[in-house]
Order: C-alpha cells, then structure tokens, then sequence
C-alpha cells in the first residue's frame, strides 16, 4: 500500500506553476470545450443571463430556458420594461427566485445609470442588484476578455486539488488565497498570445472542473494539468476541497389541496417577501406528515367541511438542507367554501401562471384529472 504523505501547507503562490498552468489549461479548452449556446457570443447581456441561470441549475437544464429568454427578451431594454408576471413565466422551474427579480432590477439600473448599455468597468458591473464577485468576473472576462478571476465550486474544486490547499474554502484566510490564485492565473493568461485568453481560461478551470475534476472519480488520467497537480499525485483528490462538515438535512411535510369548483381550481399567489414571492400555489401548510392531519388542515384552510379528500400525488423535492414531501388531495366540498384566499382558474388558464416547481406537477395532475372527468 502506498504511504500517504503528511499534507502540505499552503505556502504562498508558485509563480513557475502558475505560468505553466495556462498554457495548458488554454489548450485543453480550445480542443475539449463544449459548444453551448452562450459562448457562441460576446453580448454581455445574454453571458450575464446564462451565468445567473447556471447559478445552482445543470447546464443542460439551462439550456432551454436560455434560448427561449433571449428570443422573448432579447436585450436590456426589453427586460427592464416585462411585467413580473413574464419574468416569472419564463423562470418557471429554475428555482431560486429572486435571481429573477434581481436580474430585472440590474437591467432598470443599466437603463437608468448606463443608457441601456452593459458597463464594462469591472466595479459598475458588480455594483448592480444580483451581481456579486463570481458573476462581475464572469462577465468581464467572458464578455470583454477582462484579466479578472472567477471563483465557484468547480474552480474551488479544480485549484484546492491542484495546488494542495487544505483549508475550508469557506473559511476567509484560504478564500482570499483562491481568489488571489484564480486572478494570478487570469493574469498569466493575459500576457499569452491569443485573443481570448482571459475568458477562455476562466471557463477552462470551470469547463475542467464541470467535465474533469468532478466531485467523485475524477478523471486524473486524461486531465491536462494532472503533471501539475499536488492532489494527484499525494493521492488526496477525494479528500478535497476541505468543505467541512455538511449542514444536517431536515425533513418537512406540506399539504396541498387541489380545490375544484365548477371546472375551474383555487390557486392563490404568494405574497412579496418571502421565498418563492409572487409564483402561483395551491393552498397549503405546513404539517407534522400525519395524513390523519389534513381534513382538519382543509377545514382550517377553507372554512368548510370537506366532502371528500382523494389523494392525488406526492411530490417529493429538496431546498437547501431541506427535504420536502408535499402531498396533495382533491378536494370536493360539500358547498362553497367560506373564505376564499386566492382566485378560481381554468386549467387553461393554470398554464398562463408561474407556479413554484412542486406545484406547477399538481397544476398537470389537476389539469388532467379534470380533463379525464369529462
Ligand atoms: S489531476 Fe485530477 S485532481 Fe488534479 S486537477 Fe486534474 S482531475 Fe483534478
């Protein structure tokens, strides 16, 4: 068995490693990189796009949504002027929110603040709503070919291995460390012939992060840099990054009712300010998972006696460290119920409204159900 050496410390940036990294890294890019719809432009609008959308979602998730934003709201302006309720049709199933929101309020302050323009200068992009250091860097070197560092998990994976650093990325003194590592090698990069060697190698560290370095088996044997990497060959690939110990998942149960009157369904719209702000729902609460707790939660929720409760399905789902089981039932009450919050709407009419991911599956359930009725 081979003997583990003891791990090394963090000593300071090895400045002949971090000029012999870009070349490399450059080379495997331009051959292995893969063709997505974002890197076949420069537009700083659509690049900020689709590194907010890929912020938490799979790329091939994204890919979709991107395409069919850019033809809806294909510029700036066009976004700082789309009613909420658009945005939030658009960003239906990609989840987090507020990502939207912050997206159009960054387009309202480029109109206002930069005449429509994206702003090139590295301090007005990170200035706007939403942006913060990893998507400035993003964009300034992917869009304008700036010598500024990104820092996100994949680069977080790719440099902790390469260069053996064992502290927590989260921790301030080895963050500082990676963001001052990711932006020597930027610089590096600069100074190499080639048009687009700033943006190119960002992406390869993301690109060899996303493709290569992957969390588990990680591909050492094909890997460009693998001469290079202290990980490698100390044998501690799977021990980084140092990320410390996970955040305990918690277990939570709601239940949903799918409330049919004369065709149509109650849906209600959650109120601004708290998660999921402004996207459709069925009625809900938050229960303890004991099914013997809904016809009283029904009761509660509407006022009225329930007829009947038919279960109708459970979507199971994670946020954050939580994970979710919502289960829903149809209801069919004995008459109207005796507080309404929300509206009646048609299953047509369900398809025009942006439903949080859970409850746009019951949205399909009710739909169909009602149709299988008929
Ligand atoms: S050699 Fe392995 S651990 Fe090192 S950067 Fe490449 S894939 Fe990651």
């Amino acid at each position: 068995m081979t003997k583990r050496r003891p791990p090394r410390k963090f000593t300071g940036l090895d400045k002949h490693k971090v000029k012999s990294l870009p070349p490399a890294l450059l080379g495997w890019f331009a051959a292995h990189a893969r063709d997505l719809p974002w890197r076949r432009t420069r537009d700083p609008y659509a690049i900020w796009v689709s590194e907010i959308m890929l912020q938490q979602t799979q790329v091939k998730t994204v890919i979709p949504y991107w395409n069919r934003w850019l033809r809806e709201l294909p510029d700036i302006t066009a976004l700082a002027a789309a009613p909420p309720e658009k945005i939030h049709k658009l960003w239906e199933g990609l989840g987090y929110y507020t990502r939207v929101r912050n997206l159009q309020q960054a387009a309202q302050v480029i109109v206002a603040q930069h005449g429509g323009v994206f702003p090139s200068r590295y301090e007005d992009i990170l200035a706007l709503p939403g942006i913060g250091p990893y998507t400035a860097g993003a964009v300034g070197s992917i869009a304008f070919n700036q010598p500024v560092p990104i820092l996100d998990g994949n680069v977080i994976r790719v440099l902790t291995r390469l260069f053996g650093i064992a502290g927590n990325p989260k921790d301030k003194a080895t963050n500082a460390q990676l963001w001052e590592l990711a932006g020597q090698l930027v610089q590096a990069a600069q100074g190499l012939p080639g048009a687009e060697n700033c943006s190119h190698l960002n992406q390869s560290l993301m690109e060899l992060g996303a493709l290569i370095c992957s969390p588990r088996n990680a591909q050492c044997l094909v890997c460009p840099v693998r001469k290079q990497c202290v990980a490698c060959r100390e044998q501690r690939v799977e021990e980084l990054p140092n990320l410390g110990k996970r955040v305990a998942v918690t277990a939570r149960f709601f239940t949903a009712f799918v409330v049919r009157r004369q065709g149509k369904l109650l849906v209600r719209q959650r109120p601004a300010g708290v998660v999921n702000a402004q996207l459709w729902e069925f009625p809900n609460v938050e229960t303890t998972g004991d099914e013997a707790e809904s016809v009283n939660a029904a009761r509660e929720l509407l006022g009225v006696e329930p007829e009947q409760l038919a279960p109708l399905r459970t979507v199971k789902h994670a946020i954050t460290r939580y994970r979710i089981t919502l289960t829903a039932y149809t209801v069919t009450l004995k008459r109207a119920p005796a507080k309404v919050d929300g509206v009646w709407k048609t299953p047509a009419e369900l398809t025009e409204l942006a439903f949080t991911a859970a409850h746009k599956k019951l949205a399909s359930a009710a739909a169909k159900s009602i149709l299988s009725d008929r």
